[in-house]
Order: structure tokens, then sequence, then C-alpha cells
């Protein structure tokens, strides 16, 4: 590799140290610093040996030869992704934390990004570096496992959802669609029927279609899933397109049906005729 001159970049990010712990900080601030990281780290990346993020509060060291270190007001601000778009443009990452709370969580990040890639690979070019989450992640993932075929992780530290259905609990009711705040979650409405479809790769894990679900039918962890990434959307819960026996008219999804049903303590009712022809196929 090439042994340029060390080079040290502070990334400034115009807010206070304070603030630094609070969550919605986090989320307000972060952007700001990756508009300032993303464009600097392609201008270095070129020829660079190693990177080293380095906390603003860690004792300063000698840079090595032919690395840069980037100075963060803490190394928090890291995520998996980060690291892995630096790996997979075949540059070294190590870490300086300050050793204090303040950079506290890198420690787990550092370890999910060891466990996807465990030495650098060159297998993207270096001019589109993307530093926001989730795509940061699933970009150099999806090019860092080439040579891995199957890869499926839950960690806490993943900036990606896994999420499980039930299909005998979802009554493809939409909820948890309307409520996602990364479209990651859909409802598909053809002639052969519904289905509650998942995009892995926007899915941030947040949990939100899980409070929303009436039905407890939704269970996300934190974790990375090589083939549904390499898959994209997944299908969840489908239910075919079905006409009352009697009458024709369209029924609602089957999973939609039961339930009502038990919420109308009217479980035996016949689940292939709409509400009005049970009713009347009742004996008087
Ligand atoms: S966990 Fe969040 S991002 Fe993922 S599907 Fe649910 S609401 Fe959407
Ligand atoms: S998972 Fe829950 S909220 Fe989403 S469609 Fe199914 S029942 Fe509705
Ligand atoms: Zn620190
Ligand atoms: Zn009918």
């Amino acid at each position: 590799m090439n042994a340029g001159h060390a080079r040290a970049v502070r990334i400034r990010d115009g807010f206070s140290r304070r603030a630094l712990f609070s969550l919605s900080a986090f989320t307000e601030h972060r952007p700001s610093v990756i508009d300032q990281v993303e464009p600097r780290l392609r201008e270095l990346l070129s020829g660079v040996d190693g990177i080293t993020f380095r906390c603003e509060s860690a004792p300063a060291a000698a840079p090595l030869e032919g690395w840069v270190v980037v100075e963060l007001p803490t190394l928090a601000l890291l995520t998996p992704g980060w690291l892995l778009q630096m790996l997979a443009r075949g540059v070294e990452v190590r870490l300086a934390p300050c050793g204090n709370e303040c950079c506290a969580p890198v420690a787990g990040v550092e370890a999910l990004a060891a466990g996807i890639a465990a030495e650098p690979q060159r297998v993207l070019d270096d001019t589109d570096v993307s530093l926001s989450e989730p795509r940061a992640t699933v970009e150099a993932v999806l090019a860092l496992s080439r040579s891995q075929p199957t890869l499926r992780l839950e960690d806490d530290a993943a900036p990606l959802g896994l999420l499980e259905v039930s299909d005998q609990l979802c009554t493809l009711c939409g909820a948890c669609v309307t409520r996602c705040p990364e479209d990651a979650l859909s409802l598909d409405e053809t002639e052969e029927g519904s289905a509650l479809g998942h995009d892995p790769a926007a899915c941030t894990g947040c949990s939100l279609c899980v409070s929303v679900c009436p039905e407890s039918a939704i269970d996300v962890r934190r974790g990375i899933d090589l083939e549904r990434l390499q898959a994209g959307s997944l299908e969840l819960v489908r239910s075919a397109r079905e006409r009352c026996t009697v009458c024709g008219s369209e029924l609602p999804p089957l999973p939609l049906r039961r339930r009502v049903n038990e919420l109308l303590g009217d479980s035996d009712a016949p689940l292939e005729l709409c509400r009005s022809c049970a009713m009347r196929s009742r004996p008087a």
C-alpha cells in the first residue's frame, strides 16, 4: 500500500459534548457529522493504508505512517457501516476510544464489524462512500460477503432489523405498514390476494411496528441476514382472495375473518360465507 504522510482530520459537529448523551441529540446531529465526514473520507481514502477513528478525549498518539486519523467528538457516533465501508475499500480501521462512558457503545460496533469482515478487502470503489445507516451496512455487507455465502447473526449493535410475523396471528390489517417510518413494510392487494411484505435492507429495527400491531404478531430483533438482504423484499404473510360461496361478494383476508368471528364470540361461524349469508344460513 501507499506509504503517504500521516494525516489528522478533526471533525467538529457544532454541538456540546454534554448533549451527546441524549439519544435525541444523536438523532439530530448524526446527519450533520455524516455530511462532514463523508466528503472528507472520499478525498482521503485513495492510497491510505488505514484510518484511525479517535475520540477527541483520547490520549494523543503518534499517527502511523500512511494512516489517516479522523478525530470525532465521540466514537459513539460510529456505526457498523462506517467501519465496514472502510474495510470494503481495502482500508484497515483502528479505533482510539477515550475509555470513558463517552465511547462505550463503540465496543459492540467494533465486534460486529469484525464478525463480518476480519480483514480489509477491496470490493467497493473509493468514490461513493456512504455512512448513512442502514444503507452503509447493507452495501458493505453485500460486497464483503461475496466470498462468504451465509451470514446470519443477531446483535444489538446491528443497524438492521430481523422481522418475523406470525401468519397465525396476523390479520393483514395494515397498521404496521402505516406506522413504519422507513417504508420497509408493504401490503400488496392483487387479484390473487393480500400479502404483507418486508424490505430487510430498509428496516432499522426500530420496533414501532411491534408497538402498533393489535395482534402482537410481530417480533423484531436486531441483526443481519445475508440471505434476506440478497433476496430483497420478503413476503411475510399471504392470504388468497376469496369470495362468499353463496352471494359471491369479496371476503376479507381469512385471518381477519377468523379474528372478527372470535371477537364477536362466534368462532363457529362459517368462514366461506360473508357475515350476511352466515346470519341467513343460521337455523331459525
Ligand atoms: S422495525 Fe421499524 S423500520 Fe423495521 S419494519 Fe418495523 S417499523 Fe419498519
Ligand atoms: S403484523 Fe399486525 S399490524 Fe401488521 S398487518 Fe399483521 S396484524 Fe396488522
Ligand atoms: Zn470518548
Ligand atoms: Zn355472502
